[in-house]
């Protein structure tokens, strides 16, 4: 199964990630926030990731690691 890590203290919150994901589970997780002070972005439900990558892809602060 697929996996998209995201280290949320590298989060800064641009929602880019939100934006290409194929399948919508990528959201940004309001109920808290990273050391930075920005809600960090994370998936919903990782059983629908399909391991495309276009969210580490699009992440300007390598954010994200995608294992397959
Ligand atoms: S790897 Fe693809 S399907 Fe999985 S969370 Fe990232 S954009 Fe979505
Ligand atoms: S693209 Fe990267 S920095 Fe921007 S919200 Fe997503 S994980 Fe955070």
């Amino acid at each position: 199964m697929a996996r998209a890590i995201f280290d949320e203290e590298r989060c800064k919150g641009c929602r880019l990630c939100t934006t290409v994901c194929p399948g919508k589970i990528v959201e940004m997780k309001t109920d808290r926030l990273n050391g930075k002070g920005f809600h960090p972005a994370g998936v919903t439900d990782m059983e629908k990731c399909i391991g495309c990558a276009f969210c580490a892809a699009i992440c300007p602060d390598c954010a994200i690691v995608v294992e397959k």
